[in-house]
């Protein structure tokens, strides 16, 4: 296996990029050193999964993007049937079946000025893929995930897609380097928000599914949003509200939800299992309501099997 993560000393070989127009090799697409997505992060972005060829929850994913985009007052780089064109053609270009897409927008390159340029923007528009170890996330679901909690020490505003993820990535590098896959975020007044990159739920003795409402504390989950969907329909009680790392160290159930694996068992917060320390039926019924609902919503494939 290529290290990926040193590239571009060790450049991942085959994989296709698409910036602002142009399809290229990885080692070949750059942008330019003044743009605000490095230089400031004033940039958007999204994943989106494509799994067994087709697209996974794509418009609702475009929503969020244009949402995002608004908020930071940045237009769409390219129509939206374009972008599902651009999708297409950069999953079949690396011969995607199973993995992710990532988009994104930045306002662009510019002299470094924090100010929000007054001439007309020319966003950037990065597009690049990447298979996804499907066995490790099947051991994920199997054997289900550990959770540290930690400070939200992010800004005030969450509910945006931002790039600017220092404060998640600083979370979930200190939860890996204490043995758990995700770190739950405390806010100031003591309750979890989300993950540093998902979306978290706990399930009551009652067995209903506890989230926290949405608000610009948390990142509005594209899978959040499907699951409270689906589970409605299967009659499934659903609360959406705050709880605290006491209430969920203590809860029948706990999971993480995130377009990169749908519904994943939490067995364990902060050291202390939870439930009996093994997967929970109500998570794994959740994944699979999802699952069910994705395949019955899912359009055509993107690549032929
Ligand atoms: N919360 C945060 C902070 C995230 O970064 C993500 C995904 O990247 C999620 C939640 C889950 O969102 P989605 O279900 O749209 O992948």
């Amino acid at each position: 296996m290529p290290d990926e993560t040193r590239w571009p000393t060790t450049p991942p070989q085959g994989r296709i990029a698409y910036v602002n127009g142009r399809y290229l090799p990885h080692a070949q697409a750059g942008v330019h050193i003044e743009d605000r997505g490095l230089q400031f992060g004033d940039s958007i972005y999204e994943v989106v999964a494509v799994v067994s060829g087709t697209l996974r929850d794509e418009d609702e994913h475009l929503d969020r993007l244009e949402r995002s985009l608004r908020e930071i007052r940045l237009t769409m780089p390219v129509s939206r049937a374009a972008l599902k064109l651009i999708f297409r053609q950069i999953a079949r270009r690396n011969r995607l079946h199973n993995g992710l897409i990532y988009l994104q927008v930045t306002r662009g390159a510019f002299r470094r000025d924090h100010p929000i340029p007054a001439t007309k923007a020319k966003p950037t528009l990065i597009l690049t893929a990447r298979k996804i170890d499907t066995a490790s996330a099947a051991r994920n679901k199997a054997n289900g995930i550990a959770i540290v909690t930690t400070a939200d020490e992010r800004w005030a505003r969450c509910d945006i897609k931002t790039t600017q993820l220092l404060a998640n990535l600083l979370a979930k590098t200190d939860a890996r380097k204490q043995g758990a896959y995700e770190a739950w975020l405390i806010d100031r007044e003591g309750f979890i928000t989300e993950g540093s990159s998902t979306n978290a739920w706990i399930v009551t003795g009652e067995g209903e599914l506890i989230t926290r409402a949405l608000s610009h504390a948390v990142l509005p989950g594209v899978t959040r949003r499907v699951i409270l969907e689906a589970a409605a329909a299967h009659q499934l009680k659903i609360v959406e509200r705050s709880f605290t790392p006491d209430e969920a160290r203590t809860a029948r159930e706990a999971f993480i939800s995130s377009a990169t694996g749908a519904a994943v068992p939490v067995i364990a917060i902060d050291g202390v299992p939870i439930g009996n320390g093994a997967p929970g039926p109500i998570t794994l019924n959740v994944h699979q309501i999802y699952e069910d609902w994705a395949k019955t919503h899912a359009e055509k494939p993107v690549l032929r099997a």
